[in-house]
């Protein structure tokens, strides 16, 4: 399963190799690879000149021919590289569905949806109004200044500044952004970058690969996984800057905190979803949300949907998006799940009433199709259903669930674990990632590197890897 944090440490090293092998003509004698080049119209294909040994010929023999194949790489890499690898209909890569294991979708038995951020995806806009109702909310609940909420508000939420997975550090408000290897590699206080010498300094590990041990990552910094952490991170970096701009004395941690339950209290209060529910156009991206679910449905899998949304907001959302009978699309229907709880915790299921919403108190025996479930729990729900396959042990199997969402640790990894569901994160981000890898200067960039890796090692190792 990809994540923010991962794609971008690999993407940093493929433009990273990008940058190393494709500088302009001049570049290569710069950092100090001594450039041979051969006369005649083959000087054009000439890329990359390495280094030779003063006295073993068998790694320079190895050198001459990584370089011949690079170039070569180089030259013909367009054509190569733009040859279509499979035939048939072409799926764009933004469709596409990524594994990290072996899935097979035609021995599921169930198909189980989060709600937000995964059947319905939010346009920009949402973002932007997350940011702004925590604006208002810093002023009225936390006291801020009401120039600094006016003016935030008028600049908005600036997407450019933060991806998902990025960190804040609770100590001192910084807006790091952590390497795959857990190194703080960018830190923003504010809007301003912190020095380089002033990340290393802050963190124990100040030598070598400045890997951020596990103790202090947990004491020190949060990861902001979902996609309003986006707006978390953009909003204390520019709360800290109007404070620093300003030269009023505050204490990091405390906007941090408030920066943090603005943006929370925003969600729990219910005024973003009070705002979304009045213009679903203007908020969600149109999907064709009722193919895919009648497909489902017509291929014999159960249909399952559990939201931490109120029955109201996911009622008004699935009209829009699939009409007004969408339910009876859905076996089984749980709002107000509270999840990470519904997994960890041992709660019963109550109904909701369709029409007030109001949450009954009478016992729930089993699950009705018509019904809307709230709370309960993943044992109570695989009891009640029957699902799963229950093994000698007494351990139930639930691997063929398969269930979406878009929160690592809300939606997927405790359904994995406790009972083998087999879950998949719907992550946009990777669109983005499978588009920017797909080009030609970055699969030649990536080839390339392998090829000069192979030559390090060939150098290093001649009798194992060969002359
Ligand atoms: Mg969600």
């Amino acid at each position: 399963m990809a994540t923010a944090r991962g794609a971008a440490g690999r993407r940093a090293l493929l433009v990273a190799a990008a940058c190393l092998l494709w500088p302009p003509r001049a570049a290569p004698r710069a950092r100090g690879l001594a450039r041979r080049g051969h006369a005649g119209p083959e000087d054009s294909c000439v890329y990359l000149g390495l280094p030779r040994h003063r006295s073993n010929p068998r790694v320079n023999a190895i050198l001459e021919r990584a370089e011949k194949r690079f170039n070569q790489l180089r030259l013909e890499g367009n054509l190569l590289l733009g040859q279509p690898k499979t035939t048939g209909t072409k799926v764009g890569l933004e469709d596409r569905i990524y594994a990290n294991t072996y899935v097979d979708l035609g021995v599921a038995e169930v198909v189980g949806f989060d709600y937000d951020y995964t059947l319905v995806r939010y346009k920009h806009t949402m973002l932007d109004l997350i940011y702004n109702v925590s604006c208002a909310l810093l002023m009225s609940k936390f006291g801020y200044p009401e120039e600094m909420a006016a003016e935030l508000t008028r600049r908005g939420y600036d997407p450019q500044f933060a991806i998902r997975g990025v960190a804040v550090d609770l100590e001192t408000a910084w807006v790091c952004c952590l390497t795959a290897r857990y190194r703080v590699s960018v830190a923003y206080y504010g809007r301003q970058r912190v020095s380089e010498d002033q990340v290393r300094l802050s963190y124990k590990s100040r030598m070598g690969a400045g890997r951020v041990g596990q103790e202090e990552r947990r004491a020190r910094l949060k990861p902001l996984n979902d996609w309003f952490g986006k707006v978390e991170a953009c909003l204390l970096a520019d709360v800290v800057q109007w404070l620093k701009d300003r030269d009023i004395p505050f204490e990091p941690k405390s906007v941090l905190s408030d920066v943090i339950d603005a943006v929370v209290s925003a969600h729990v209060s219910k005024a973003i979803h009070r705002q979304v529910e009045k213009n679903w156009s203007h908020y969600a991206e149109p999907g064709e949300l009722r193919p895919l679910l009648e497909k489902l449905e017509a291929a014999g899998k159960k249909l399952m949907l559990v939201s931490n949304s109120p029955y109201w907001y996911v009622n008004s959302g699935m009209s829009h998006a699939v009409g007004d009978d969408w339910k009876k699309l859905f076996d089984v229907v749980v709002v107000d799940a509270g999840k990470p709880k519904f997994y960890t915790d041992d709660r019963p299921f109550r109904e909701v009433s369709q029409n007030t919403g109001r949450k009954k108190f009478k016992k729930i025996t089993s699950i009705d199709r018509d019904e809307v479930y709230c709370e309960g729990c993943i044992g109570e729900l695989m009891r009640l259903t029957g699902w799963g396959t229950t093994l000698e042990d007494g351990y139930v199997d639930g691997s063929k669930i398969i269930y979406l969402g878009d929160s690592l640790f809300a939606d997927l990894v405790e359904a994995r674990r406790l009972f083998g569901w087999t879950t998949g994160a719907i992550i946009p981000e990777v669109a983005e990632e499978a588009n920017a890898q797909s080009t030609s200067d970055m699969q030649l960039a990536w080839h390339s590197l392998q090829l000069i890796l192979h030559c390090l090692r060939g150098c290093q190792e001649p009798r194992r890897l060969g002359p």
